[in-house]
């Protein structure tokens, strides 16, 4: 029957340098009034109007063995309508792919990479049709020795030719074309394999051996049965990035390579442990958000925004659980953990926004404002990551407090009631699923928190644990916070200029209500003078260092071309640095909440 025949995909490496990819679409029976294709104009995960077509070089038809040509021409900025002919109707492609980014795609000498969605189109009505994919291996003399990495299903293990029962499938499964390093373990029961791309030096054992304690920590959270038959890590090593994007049984994640595992390194370095929890989060991804989905996304629709107040959940919990699952597993210790909650907890404190906006609608405006960034951002918006996993913490902690059941337990729930059936979670769902766990109305909780601007009770929740808030003043620049000031650092108090300096001595950001912002200083200025010196970076630190508090200071600075003068009232700096210590003098019954929250393991780093 031609509804279920199936649609034939061909993707082939045209031009490695040239970084051109050809993707033909073969549809056997063409819709009577003409056939129409699309193509995704964003990709789960990322919640931003992408408009892939843009690297479309161009597109045509053909039908038949002849390869006679067939008119194609657009309809809007994302589908093409070809005129009506009798099948097999051919729409042949040229992809211009030089994306690093986990998102779309990428090809040079080196390496090829894509995303289905941003290379795929999907003939009108088909969506449901089974799909075979050939990938046509390279010959150009550079790419001969490449493999091929995906956890799409092979229809046959010899050549890399697939099938994906649905347009879904297909584009849900990244394709990795290089010759990439590999190394496998086990977790669940099934095989878990990391792929890593660009040059490198990796202690692959004790990559294997940590990833392999998160995975089957996680797998063990959500029953012990992996919701798939193979997991598949794609790295991409280079000298500076940072990415990921979650698929139902793989995730493609862009890293620095100072950030693998080297060989003879004995506690994981700070880089190590961001890489691990990167991973991490797109790992709980499989199970959050990519099967316990927002409702909005039941099905995907991927030619316009998809609307939901719920990515602080899919988000902000995944980035609760992704350290979490860290410590739990033992791939880090207690006082390692704090030290990450702590430097989330100072990312949130620094955003002014969180006062203006709540996660709620963050999650809801995220195609028009988290996904674009500028100068304002932090006095406007907060991040449903970093306030969700502070909101995510902080339900947790109030859960073990009420004594009934923990988010574990809300999580499990999500996962048999949406993640196992299919069913979406509806609008206020997790906010409902919690109170009916907890037994009691939490609903005042989310009123303040989630739909609210409050800023979470952490401090009192984690005191029921056993652990001590305390917040300071940032001790410089490259301050993350986490940790108590370092060891020299002046004891008097710090000022400041509310305003983010960047390397350029340009203000990148000036915070709502601070000193420079209500000196008339703006976002773009370039400092010139302080005081009537030459600007420089070390003036900087040493007016926060020593400067006093209500003191008057001659700002000089470039806005465009036009030299303009300010006087700016130095403040206090505000005590927006949080760090986290286990508090030695807990009663026994705290201390064992506290073992139950992180995991009963000696409270060593
Ligand atoms: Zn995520």
């Amino acid at each position: 029957m031609t509804e279920h025949a199936a649609t034939h995909y061909r993707i082939a490496v045209l031009d490695p340098a040239a970084h051109l990819f050809e993707v033909r679409c073969t549809v056997d029976t063409p819709a009577a009034g003409g056939q129409r294709f699309r193509l995704p104009r964003w990709v789960p995960g990322s919640y931003l109007i992408r408009e892939f077509a843009r690297h479309f070089v161009d597109v045509r038809a053909m039908t038949g063995a002849s390869g006679a040509a067939v008119p194609i021409a657009k309809e809007d900025a994302s589908t093409w309508r070809a005129a009506p002919c009798t099948g097999p109707l051919t729409v042949i492609a040229r992809i211009y792919a030089f994306d690093l980014s986990v998102r779309t795609a990428y090809l040079d000498t080196t390496r090829g990479y894509f995303n289905g969605g941003a290379v795929f189109l999907c003939p009108d009505g088909r969506e449901h049709a089974p799909c075979t994919l050939e990938i046509v291996p390279p010959d150009a003399a550079a790419c001969v020795r490449w493999r091929c990495a995906t956890t799409m299903t092979r229809a046959d293990p010899a050549t890399w030719r697939f099938h994906a029962a649905d347009y879904d499938e297909l584009i849900d499964h990244p394709v990795e074309l290089s010759e990439f390093a590999a190394c496998e373990f086990a977790a669940g029961g099934v095989p878990h394999q990391v792929a890593i791309t660009g040059r490198h030096a990796v202690d692959t054992g004790r990559l294997q051996r940590d990833l392999a304690r998160v995975c089957q920590w996680q797998i063990d959270l959500f029953g012990g049965t992996p919701p798939f038959p193979a997991y598949l890590f794609l790295v991409m090593a280079v000298g500076d990035g940072y990415g990921g994007l979650e698929h139902r049984s793989s995730t493609s994640l862009l890293c620095s390579r100072n950030s693998l595992p080297q060989a003879g390194m004995a506690e994981p370095t700070d880089d190590y442990v961001t890489f691990l929890g990167l991973a991490s989060h797109e790992y709980f991804h499989a199970w959050n958000v990519k099967r316990i989905k927002p409702a909005a996304f039941v099905p995907y629709d991927l030619s316009r925004e998809s609307y939901t107040r719920q990515l602080w959940a899919f988000e902000g919990i995944t980035s609760y659980y992704d350290d979490l699952a860290l410590v739990r597993s033992g791939v880090v210790g207690d006082v390692k953990f704090l030290e990450l909650l702590g430097r989330g907890i100072t990312t949130v404190l620094r955003t002014p926004g969180r006062l203006t906006q709540s996660i709620a609608d963050a999650s809801f405006d995220a195609w028009i404002k988290f996904y674009r960034q500028d100068e304002n951002s932090p006095n406007a918006l907060v991040s449903y990551y970093a306030k969700g996993a502070l909101v995510a913490l902080a339900l947790d902690l109030q859960l073990r407090v009420d004594g009934r059941v923990t988010l574990d337990d809300v999580m499990r729930a999500l996962w048999e009631r949406h993640g196992a059936t299919g069913v979406g979670v509806p609008e206020g769902g997790i906010e409902a699923l919690a109170s009916e766990l907890a037994g009691r109305d939490l609903g005042d909780f989310f009123a303040r928190y989630v739909h609210g601007t409050e800023d979470p009770p952490l401090a009192s929740l984690l005191a029921a644990h056993g652990v001590t808030l305390e917040l300071r003043a940032a001790a410089g620049a490259k301050d993350r916070g986490g940790k108590p000031a370092p060891a020299g650092a002046q004891a008097a108090p710090r000022t400041w200029l509310g305003a983010k300096v960047g390397g350029d001595l340009r203000l990148q950001h000036v915070y709502a209500g601070g000193p420079a912002e209500r000196a008339g200083l703006a976002a773009g200025d370039a400092l010139v003078a302080l005081g009537g010196i030459r600007a420089a970076a070390e003036a900087l630190d040493r007016l926060a260092e020593r400067g006093a508090a209500g003191t008057r200071l001659a700002v000089h600075a470039f806005r465009r071309d036009e030299l303009m003068a300010f006087d700016v009232e130095i403040a206090a700096a505000p005590l927006d640095t949080a760090f986290l210590t286990l508090a030695a003098d807990a009663p026994p019954d705290v201390r064992a909440r506290r073992a139950a929250w992180l995991g009963a393991r000696p409270a060593t780093a």
